[in-house]
C-alpha cells in the first residue's frame, strides 16, 4: 500500500523547494518594462545579492543557468589560448573544465578526487611549477554538488597567495550561495558563480557572476555583447542589466527570495539552519552504517562536507531501489548519484544524494529520513538500527529548550 500523496518533497540538489511567498510574488501580470519601477528592482536586486556574497565590488546578473553563468565568467575571464587550471572534487568541476575548452581555452585539471577537498599543497605546488604565470585563472567549485565535497576556500586562497602566483580565484557557488558560509572579498576571491535555483528558492533561469575591482579591469576576447559583465555591473538604465527584455518575474521572486534570506531570517541563521540539518542527515547514515560497511557517506572529514547535499552510499544497486522505493510509496525524491562511480564502485547505482537546501527545515528533513529509514526495512537492506532516534537526539541538542 503505498503512503505517496500529500504533499511531494523535491529533496535533490536543485531545483529546491520553493516558498509560497516566492510563487506568489510571481503571480502578477507583465509589468510595463519601460516602468522606471523595473530599472529601480534591479539596482534592488544587484545590491542585495552583493551583500549575499559579501561583496562591495560588481554583480552581472544573466538569463541563464549555472552553465550560462560558467561561460559568462569564462568569456569575461579568458581570451583564446589562455590557461586556465580547475581545481577538481566532483563531476561539476570536471564540467566547468570541459566548457572552457570549448570556449578555446587551455586547461589543466588538477583532480583532487571525489572524496575529499582539494588539497592547498598540491595547488601551490602547481602554481609553484608555473614559473611563466601562463595560468590566468584558477577555478574550482565551493561545492561540487555531484560528490558533496566541500573546499576551504580561504585555505586555497592562502595557497595561492603563498606561491606568489597572480592569477585570479574564481569559485562556482551555484549549489552554497545562500547555504554555507561564503565571503567573497574577506576571502580573496576575484571571481563567484550562482544561480538561482538552489539555495536561492527560485525557479531556475537566473545566473550570476559577481566579480573584483581586478577581475573587471580584465580584457578578454572571448567576450562578446551579451556576455560581457562591463555593461551590466554599471547599467546606463534597465537595458544594460539585462541586454534585452528583463526576466521580470523571476526578478518578482528573487526579491522576495533575498528578503526571506538577508532580512527576515537573517544569513547567519541561514547558515546555521544548513549545517544542522546536514549534521541530520549524516547522523542518519552513520547509524545506518555500523549495520552495513557498504552504506557510509561519501566523504569521511565533516569539515569538507557540504550543509546544502549529501552523497552517499547506500551499496551497489540498492540506492536506486531505495530511491525508487521512497518515491512511489513515501513521495519524496532523492537525487541519483552523479559521477559517483569508482574503481571501488564502478555502479553508480551505489550512491545516491540528500539535498538539504533553501526553503528546507526539520520536519521536511527528518522526513526525508524517517522515510529513507522507512525504505531500508521494506526493502530489506540491511543497516543499523535507531537511526532516526540519533537525529532526533542530535538535533534536540543542538536545538536546544530556546532555539539554535
Ligand atoms: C547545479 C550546478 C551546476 C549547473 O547548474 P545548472 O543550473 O544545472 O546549469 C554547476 N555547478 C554546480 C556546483 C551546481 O550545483
Amino acid at each position: 500500500m503505498p503512503l505517496a500523496n500529500g504533499l511531494p518533497y523535491l529533496a535533490i540538489p536543485g531545483p529546491s523547494v520553493m516558498p509560497e511567498r516566492v510563487l506568489r510574488a510571481m503571480h502578477r501580470s507583465s509589468p510595463n518594462i519601460y516602468d522606471p519601477e523595473q530599472g529601480e528592482l534591479a539596482a534592488a536586486l544587484a545590491k542585495d545579492l552583493r551583500e549575499l556574497a559579501g561583496t562591495p565590488d560588481h554583480v552581472a546578473i544573466y538569463i541563464g543557468n549555472g552553465h550560462a553563468a560558467w561561460e559568462a565568467a569564462n568569456a569575461n575571464m579568458f581570451s583564446r589560448g589562455d590557461k586556465a587550471l580547475l581545481v577538481s572534487c566532483g563531476h561539476f568541476g570536471q564540467s566547468w573544465a570541459g566548457h572552457a575548452r570549448a570556449m578555446g581555452i587551455e586547461v589543466e585539471v588538477l583532480d583532487c578526487g571525489r572524496s575529499a577537498a582539494a588539497d592547498p599543497e598540491r595547488l601551490e605546488e602547481v602554481l609553484r611549477a608555473d614559473k611563466s604565470h601562463h595560468i590566468k585563472a584558477v577555478l574550482t567549485t565551493h561545492v561540487d554538488t555531484a560528490s558533496g565535497v566541500k573546499n576551504d576556500i580561504p585555505a586555497l586562497r592562502a595557497a595561492i597567495d603563498a606561491a606568489g602566483h597572480p592569477a585570479l580565484f574564481a569559485v562556482d557557488c551555484i549549489a552554497s550561495m545562500g547555504c554555507d558560509e561564503y565571503r567573497m572579498k574577506e576571502w580573496g576571491v576575484d571571481v563567484t558563480v550562482a544561480a538561482s535555483q538552489k539555495g536561492l528558492m527560485t525557479p531556475p533561469g537566473m545566473a550570476f557572476v559577481w566579480f573584483s575591482d581586478k577581475a573587471a579591469a580584465l580584457k578578454s576576447d572571448l567576450s562578446t555583447p551579451y556576455w560581457d559583465w562591463q555593461m551590466r555591473a554599471k547599467p546606463k538604465d534597465f537595458w544594460h542589466y539585462w541586454h534585452g527584455t528583463p526576466p521580470t518575474h523571476h526578478m518578482a521572486g528573487l526579491a522576495e527570495a533575498l528578503q526571506m534570506i538577508l532580512r527576515d531570517e537573517g544569513l547567519s541563521k541561514v547558515w546555521a539552519r544548513h549545517d544542522a540539518l546536514a549534521q541530520a542527515v549524516w547522523t542518519a547514515f552513520d547509524a545506518w552504517g555500523q549495520g552495513n560497511a557498504d552504506i557510509r557517506l561519501n566523504v569521511a572529514d565533516p569539515a569538507a562536507r557540504a550543509r546544502s547535499v549529501t552523497a552517499g552510499r547506500i551499496g551497489a544497486k540498492d540506492a536506486t531501489r531505495l530511491r525508487k522505493w521512497v518515491e512511489a510509496n513515501a513521495g519524496l525524491t532523492l537525487g541519483i548519484g552523479l559521477g559517483m562511480q569508482s574503481e571501488a564502485d564502478p555502479n553508480a547505482d551505489g550512491a545516491l544524494r540528500v539535498g538539504h537546501m533553501g526553503h528546507v527545515n526539520a520536519h521536511q528533513t527528518l522526513g526525508a529520513l524517517a522515510v529513507m529509514d522507512m525504505g531500508l526495512k521494506a526493502l530489506d537492506i540491511p543497516h543499523g538500527a535507531g537511526a532516526i532516534d540519533a537525529v532526533t537526539r542530535h538535533l534536540a541538542r543542538l536545538v536546544g529548550p530556546a532555539g539554535l
